[in-house]
């Protein structure tokens, strides 16, 4: 046995037997037809077609029904793109004029085509090259009679292994069999890892090159708390592993008791504990585990799971769903979050040196302000169906703050002129992640309602540590006092001008800060589903006042 440690992206313990997603190289074989031999090839090749396009149609169909139509829409692509009157002629007049095989003339197209998107000016067709890839597998595989080892088929107790997931991956998981997620890149905020919390899968991400030590046929043990996985382990170790399972499942029972109590410390003080979501397919999980409410809602999701801008229909009816389906529970939602980590490539935005200190969130919207006013109708369209809060990112300025103001009030005047309704009970906030923020906080908080932390952003740039390099994950320290003296700076001026604030960064999910939090009075805390009802129960186990009394002596304030 050996073991070898990654990130923590989730909670929980697992065993089984690896399932080995690599990138697989396709064997294509290599052989000349007689000139008789061409028509046969040829209705081959059209039987390949139609059973690929059938394959990618149930796997939209499953991905629609099982997590919506956004998450689905890639599959329409690539069917679109298999079908593609240029490509399947192509692949004909290879066959006919080299009087190749299906299979090689695919392999020719493919290059051919992947070139030239490759080769595309604009960073939205270049990011075609790889679906040209992507459906050329499968048209083989299928003209080969191979069936694509996809993760739907997993029918045995397994633990997927991957360099990363895709969304058209991860769509596809049945709980039943997949016991555990590791992949070799991403870190805490990566899809997969965002995925797995919501899912409440154990996850270990960002493992790097000591995941090539993981063969097909190992038996992993994962504990996703520690970010530890143990390959091939001893009787002993397996045994330990019960113990530790058996412990996580009572703990998990036992926490379903805080299902429907109050989020109140033991001496009355009210911290309200919402949930993080990032599609609107997430919230039954956010009403399974209880939430008051969704804290925060990354609409950026929306964005990278679609191949081309969705339209304010699209955005208004993936609202609609979250507000709706809270029944009258706050929801708030961010505003596009582009740029850092998170890319959307139809948005052509320039590769930059730093850009988790570039051209980001609020700066993007409030230059590209058609794509910021698509967004900020389709939210206003959708408060009238429970209770929508309105939240921008990245804030550093009064200055943007009013601008984006004024544009939610024109397309609010804009929509009430179409006569389509509008609610008057929008509260707008700010998410607090920059330390400029936290230096005005005093004036930036006359002008919202609400701010809310966005810890995970505040602790690298007050840190001056990047919070996705590994090598320096010891100083990325969320509990280091420069951090937490910024947060109650930001409590203090909220609660002086009379607002209430949050935290949705992953502290708030850190039950070692929960006493810091109440101790400075912190009105509410958004997390994953999946940890909302472990952070009630040590809201309820710890006494404000006496936090209180001792913060400078527990946190160095
Ligand atoms: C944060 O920065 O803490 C936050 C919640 O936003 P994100 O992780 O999406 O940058
Ligand atoms: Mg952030």
């Amino acid at each position: 046995m050996s073991v070898i440690t990654g990130i923590s992206a989730s909670q929980g313990v697992a065993i089984g037997k690896v399932f080995l997603k690599k990138e697989e190289q396709v064997r294509v074989p290599i052989y000349t037809l007689a000139e008789a031999e061409i028509p046969k090839e040829i209705a081959r090749l059209k039987e390949g077609l139609d059973k690929t396009a059938q394959a990618l149609q149930n796997l939209h169909d499953k991905a629609k029904a099982d997590v919506g139509e956004d998450e689905a829409r890639i599959f329409d692509v690539h069917r679109m793109l298999l079908l593609d009157d240029e490509f399947v002629e192509h692949i004909e007049t290879t066959i006919q004029n080299e009087r190749v095989n299906a299979e090689e003339a695919v392999a020719v197209t493919e290059e051919v085509f992947a070139n030239m998107f490759a080769n595309m000016e604009d960073a939205y067709l270049r990011e075609r090259a790889a679906d040209i890839k992507d459906i050329s597998k499968r048209l083989i595989l299928n003209l080969l009679g191979q069936e694509e080892k996809s993760v739907a088929g997993i029918d045995y107790e397994a633990i997927i292994v991957a360099k990363d997931l895709y969304p058209s991956d991860t769509i596809q998981i049945n709980k039943n069999f997949v016991k555990g997620l590791i992949t070799l890149e991403g870190g805490k905020m990566s899809h997969t890892a965002i995925l797995a919390r919501t899912m409440q899968l154990p996850a270990v991400v960002g493992v790097g090159e000591a995941g090539d030590e993981i063969q097909e046929g190992d038996i992993l043990i994962l504990d996703a708390k520690k970010g530890e996985i143990i390959i091939n382990p001893s009787e002993a170790e397996i045994e330990e592993f019960k113990k530790k399972q058996a412990e996580f499942e009572a703990y998990q029972q036992e926490l379903l008791k805080y299902i429907g109590t109050e989020s109140v410390t033991s001496d009355g003080q009210h911290i309200e504990i919402c949930a993080n979501i990032g599609r609107p397919s997430d919230v039954p999980a956010v009403l399974e585990n209880d939430a008051e409410g969704v804290g925060l809602f990354r609409s950026e999701f929306l964005y990278m799971d679609s191949p081309e801008m969705p339209t304010e229909e699209e955005q208004y009816q993936a609202y609609k769903i979250a507000v709706e389906g809270l029944g009258g529970k706050r929801v708030i939602i961010r505003t596009l979050d582009v740029g850092g980590d998170k890319e959307i490539p139809y948005l052509n935005i320039p590769k930059e040196e730093n850009p988790f200190l570039g051209y980001r969130a609020v700066r993007v919207c409030l230059e590209m302000k058609d794509l910021f006013k698509t967004q900020l109708r389709a939210l206003l369209r959708s408060s009238v169906h429970g209770k929508l809060a309105i939240m921008i990112p990245m804030i550093i300025s009064v200055d943007e703050v009013r601008r984006s103001k004024e544009l939610i009030a024109e397309c609010k005047a804009e929509l009430l002129a179409e006569g389509v309704a509008v609610s008057d009970d929008i509260e707008v906030g700010i998410m607090i992640e920059t330390p400029a923020a936290v230096m005005v906080a005093d004036l930036l908080a006359k002008e919202v309602d609400f701010f809310s932390v966005g810890t995970n952003d505040l602790t690298q740039y007050i840190l001056a540590a990047d919070r996705m390099n590994p090598k320096i994950a010891d100083l990325y320290d969320t509990c280091n006092p420069a951090v937490l003296r910024a947060i109650k700076k930001v409590a203090d001026d909220a609660h002086e001008a009379g607002i209430w604030i949050g935290i949705c960064g992953e502290s708030g999910a850190d039950t070692r800060l929960t006493g810091f939090f109440a101790a400075i009075g912190i009105d509410e805390l958004s997390v994953s589903p999946s940890s909302v009802l472990e952070v009630r129960k040590t809201v309820q186990s710890i006494n404000a006042a006496e936090q209180k009394a001792n913060l400078h002596q527990n946190w160095n304030i």
